[in-house]
């Protein structure tokens, strides 16, 4: 078949043939965690999108090189780590182990190359020194160093923003060293008790955006094939990452650039600054691995996708039927069924439409089981549908148990305690044990003991540790 795989590129607002720099070489770069606290549902599907795309392109016979960073210097990590009483080091590794947890979990394949920012200083120092050389940086007083937002022409291309009405945006601050309001850190004097590395310009530390430009050039070059991440990094931080790699190279950055959806939850996007967020390891705890995972790739990964119980319970039960018809015949010594392999093919040729796929994948299903009823043979359309599943990453031997039941179950002790109506079984759990620790506090050991009871004969099991209790399903 000679079918052609088209990308929505953000840069360029369309639908383009997707031809890699060189030859059958692809270099992926996506902007990895900020390791500040653990991830949430929003995290996952960045991580399963992009896994995903990777995982197809491979399919397709490309050479893959992806990276994925792990932003370990940043604002937010130190302010983060003022809180909990660790260094930022203690907190960011910490942090870092539950990412990479959660995505094992999600059956997200490790990167290629997973550097991490505090490793490649001297990288990032030599691209600021490029840019100041080039007249499009320059250094304070003070020891910071700004990305002269002015001297680029080309600035906004990737998120359409003018740099006037930016700056019609932005206050002036008082004794502000920048020379325009709309330029961005590069790098930031040293403030006391805060991490920080020696440069020409004094002790301080590296912008968050120069860490992206900095990985992605030490490890694919001054241009490379796809640049990924959610929608909410377009504006500032990858206009900025396309700023100091044009500006320092005077070459194309990334060719493609691919965005991700955000993960509602009830209409609103959910973030860490706000709370408003279900943890990824307790979705995967409770749900299952593959059933979150195949949550996210139900919804095309441009889209942005609210987040439902019933959602993941239509999840799990799509997984049951497709683990039911793999195991009623044994396909191992067959060939998938080209015509069903093809027309997969083609719906993830088109911008990788994994909904349309996955509907291949369950009329395939279908069919199979109707031969089988029939008692015909379905051998090679069994062994399509573990092709499929497999580009996709879907591993159906995590699909036991239904989160109905538990769901029911949750919901007859929450009727009865009356805490946490309308809220997901994630928010319940959580909800109930904090009425245990309250009730444990009170001394009300009958209380306790009979929440974590019934939690565990729903099959949840309550850890008690240092930094108060935690739930996991069995
Ligand atoms: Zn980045």
């Amino acid at each position: 078949m000679s079918s052609q795989i088209r990308v929505t590129s953000t840069l360029s607002r369309q639908t383009e043939d997707f031809v890699p720099v060189s030859g059958n070489e692809v270099k992926m770069y996506v902007c990895g965690p900020t390791v500040q606290s653990p991830p949430h549902l929003g995290h996952g599907r960045a991580a399963v999108a992009f896994d995903m795309v990777r995982r197809y392109l491979s399919y397709r016979g490309y050479d893959v090189t992806f990276v994925r960073n792990i932003t370990d210097v940043e604002d937010k990590i130190i302010a983060a780590a003022a809180e909990t009483g660790e260094t930022t080091e203690e907190l960011s590794i910490r942090m870092a182990k539950a990412f990479s947890q959660a995505y094992d979990g999600l059956a997200v394949l490790d990167p290629d190359v997973e550097p991490k920012a505090t490793e490649h200083i001297g990288e990032m120092l030599a691209m600021i020194e490029r840019l100041i050389d080039r007249g499009l940086a320059y250094a304070t007083d003070n020891g910071d160093v700004y990305f002269s937002v002015r001297s680029l022409e080309s600035y906004g291309r990737l998120s359409g923003q003018d740099v006037d009405e930016m700056r019609a945006g932005t206050r002036e601050i008082v004794g502000d060293l920048k020379h325009d309001a709309v330029d961005f850190a590069l790098w930031k004097a040293a403030k006391p008790g805060e991490p920080a590395w020696d440069s020409p310009w004094g002790q301080g530390r590296p912008g968050w955006h120069i860490e992206c430009s900095a990985m992605a050039e030490r490890y694919l070059g001054e241009t490379f094939d796809i640049h990924g991440g959610g929608t909410d990094l377009i504006f500032p931080h990858h206009e900025n990452e396309i700023a100091q790699s044009e500006g320092a190279n005077g070459t194309t950055f990334a060719k493609y650039w691919l965005h991700n959806g955000m993960v509602n939850l009830g209409g609103e996007k959910m973030s860490k600054s706000t709370g408003h967020l279900i943890e990824l390891s307790e979705a995967i705890d409770l749900y299952g691995g593959a059933a979150v995972r195949l949550f996210y790739l139900r919804a095309h990964y441009r889209s942005p996708l609210e987040f439902s119980e019933a959602l993941i319970d239509e999840a799990r039960t799509a997984l049951r039927r497709i683990s039911g018809v793999l195991s009623r015949v044994d396909f191992s010594d067959h060939d998938a069924e080209p015509e069903v392999i093809d027309s997969f093919i083609e719906k993830m040729d088109d911008d990788f439409n994994t909904p349309d796929a996955l509907g291949v994948v369950f009329e395939t299903v279908r069919e199979a089981n109707r031969h089988l009823d029939a008692g015909e043979p379905a051998e090679p359309l069994a062994a399509a549908v573990a092709e499929m599943i497999d580009v996709l990453g879907i591993e159906v031997e995590d699909a036991e148990d239904g989160v109905s039941d538990l769901a029911q179950g949750v919901s007859a002790i929450v009727a009865e305690l009356g805490v946490g109506e309308g809220e997901t079984t994630v928010e319940t759990l959580d909800r109930l044990l904090e009425r245990r620790s309250v009730a444990r506090a009170e001394r009300d050991f009958a209380t306790g003991d009979r929440i974590r009871d019934e939690l565990g004969a729903l099959g949840i099991t309550i850890e008690d540790g240092p930094d108060g209790s935690q739930w996991h399903r069995r």
